[in-house]
């Protein structure tokens, strides 16, 4: 199974993620928990990452690009793996295609779940208490929300033309949410 999860920063991504990758029996691979590793442990690539998620922008695809190609090789990526927070522009989705593509298989759904933009505001801003996250400040919130809306919501559209996107509605308890996503992908046939 060779799955994506999408939506907006404080949809609740990360969460189901864990849940849906668990159900499939295949790895959670979060760009952002990659990147937040690296930080913490200094790595030239947490350094040069951090200055971009910071400010709420986007880490530069070639260094993200590279990144994910490296952890889709490992093995626990080959029965299938869920990628959470890739790819989030035009040009992720082509080298993501080209990986997939070169390994013989296909992408079998792009799951999005979709919050209303007041909600995700308070969820951020809810986390900032909770996690203490160093992007999770007010400014750093709204920015990172409008470059997943200039950057990342076209990316719905290119999935849905090729007739693999399920919205799910993101609104309301964890439990519920995870719940819809199966419900959703029991749809799918699975490769
Ligand atoms: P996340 O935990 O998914 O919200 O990601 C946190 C931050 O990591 C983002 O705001 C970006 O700065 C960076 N990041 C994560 N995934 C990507 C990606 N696919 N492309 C570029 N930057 C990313």
């Amino acid at each position: 199974m060779r799955l994506i999860l999408m939506g907006p920063p404080g949809a609740g991504k990360g969460t189901q993620a864990r849940f849906v990758a668990d159900h499939f029996g295949v790895p959670a691979i979060s760009t952002g928990d990659i990147f937040r590793a690296n930080v913490s442990q200094g790595t030239p690539l947490g350094i040069e990452a951090k200055r971009y998620m910071d400010a709420g922008e986007y880490v530069p695809d070639e260094v993200t690009n590279h990144m994910v190609r490296n952890r889709i090789d490992e093995a626990d990526a080959a029965p299938g793996f869920l990628l959470d927070g890739y790819p989030r522009t035009l040009a992720q989705v082509t080298e993501l295609d080209g990986m997939i593509e070169f390994t013989g298989h296909r992408l079998d759904a792009v799951v999005v779940l979709t919050v209303d933009s007041e909600e995700l505001v308070q969820r951020l801003l809810q986390r900032a208490v909770t996690d203490g996250r160093a992007d999770d400040t007010e400014d750093v919130i709204r920015r990172r929300q409008e470059v997943y809306l200039e950057q990342t919501a076209p990316l719905i559209e290119v999935y849905r033309e090729r007739g693999i996107l399920v919205e799910v509605d993101g609104m309301g308890e964890v439990d519920d949410v995870t719940a819809r996503i199966f419900a959703a992908l029991d749809e799918i046939p699975q490769s």
